[in-house]
């Protein structure tokens, strides 16, 4: 003990002159590296792609049936600021060989400049990884959210991928796209989504979309399967190759923490959220089952893991950083 403290003591001292030997003069960084990630399934390349994040208050409002100090407590458990919430964004880039397919898009230019910078990433580090967004031949959106779908125009209002299709779940389409659902929802939140949606897909896109059926490959490899809850088309897919496979969530939960450890949370961003609950717990039972990998557009960069069952809810074990492909 003596002899440890002792040891510290002598560091401790002998810190600055070291210092002061060093080349001390290297700036403090105030910037991170572009963030994309790469890994295979089977013969298919997937780059994740950083979109940045939104950090926030938490708010007694942020969760419907729980208490704002009960999220506190659960944020806390899991080592993280117990009156913030932080949500991260991570669209993907797939290339099956054959196709260069965008899975969601990231919160887009304008955010971009709102967050000054926290998020609107998409763009930036997509092209820090190599790829030209004129090159990408398919755009699949797993649903209507503005975090997943106002990547789809540049910072001027022009299609963010000229030269791509672009694929939504035709229950998606229908129900934004549906003139009386957008003249019952309520206002606020609600209705600005619809707005959103027309502007973006009407106004924009001129309606020039592919409405793509669950259970069907909606690119080589990559299987929409039904989600909902989150939203009335919401989706999530398999992506298979050889013996490799991962399945791609979307928002089945946000952050893990608190929604994977806590199931039965109720954000408000869950358009239908019983049904929400039903598909989570359906999807991760299953994820648990077939110790399938699942990569999470809201999970802490990268956001590749698997779910492991932990009391009433589950765990997200993140898979670890490989630095070969
Ligand atoms: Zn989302």
């Amino acid at each position: 003990m003596d002899l440890s403290r002792r040891h510290v003591l002598a560091v401790a001292a002998a810190a600055p002159l070291l210092q002061s030997q060093a080349n001390a003069a290297a700036p403090i960084a105030d910037k991170q590296a572009p963030s994309f990630y790469r890994y295979k399934v089977g013969d298919i390349q997937v780059t994740v792609v950083s979109d940045g994040r939104n950090t926030f208050p938490l708010e007694e409002s942020f969760i419907l049936n729980a208490k704002k100090e009960e999220v506190a407590a659960a944020l806390e458990q899991a080592f993280l600021p117990r009156d913030m919430m932080t949500i991260y964004f991570a669209p993907l880039v797939i290339n099956t060989g054959g196709k260069l397919v965008v899975i969601d898009t990231g919160t887009g230019p304008v955010a971009k400049a709102n967050s000054k910078g926290a998020n609107g990433l998409f763009a930036d580090n997509m092209a820090a990884a190599g790829f030209d967004a004129k090159d990408v031949d398919l755009v699949v959106i797993s649903h209507f959210h503005t975090d997943h779908v106002n990547g789809l125009l540049a910072a001027d209002g022009t299609p963010a991928f000229p030269n791509a299709e672009v694929l939504v779940p035709v229950t998606e389409w229908k129900f934004w796209m549906d003139d009386g659902e957008m003249s019952r929802a309520p206002a606020g939140r609600m209705q600005g989504l619809f707005k959103n949606n027309r502007n973006i897909f009407e106004a924009a896109l001129k309606k020039k979309v592919t409405p793509y059926e669950w259970g069907r490959e909606v690119a080589p490899g990559l299987l929409a399967v039904d989600s909902i809850g989150h939203t009335p088309g919401h989706t999530s897919y398999v992506l298979s190759s050889g013996s490799g496979k991962v399945f791609i969530q979307s928002d089945v939960t946000n952050n893990p923490n608190p929604f994977a450890t806590h199931p039965g949370w109720h954000a408000f961003f869950d358009q239908d959220a019983d049904m929400a609950e039903k598909t989570r717990r359906r999807v991760y039972d299953m994820v648990v089952a077939e110790k399938l990998q699942v990569q999470g557009f809201h999970y802490p960069f990268p956001g590749l893991g698997n779910v492991v069952k932990d009391g009433d809810g589950y765990r997200v074990i993140p898979a670890p950083w490989n630095p070969s492909i």
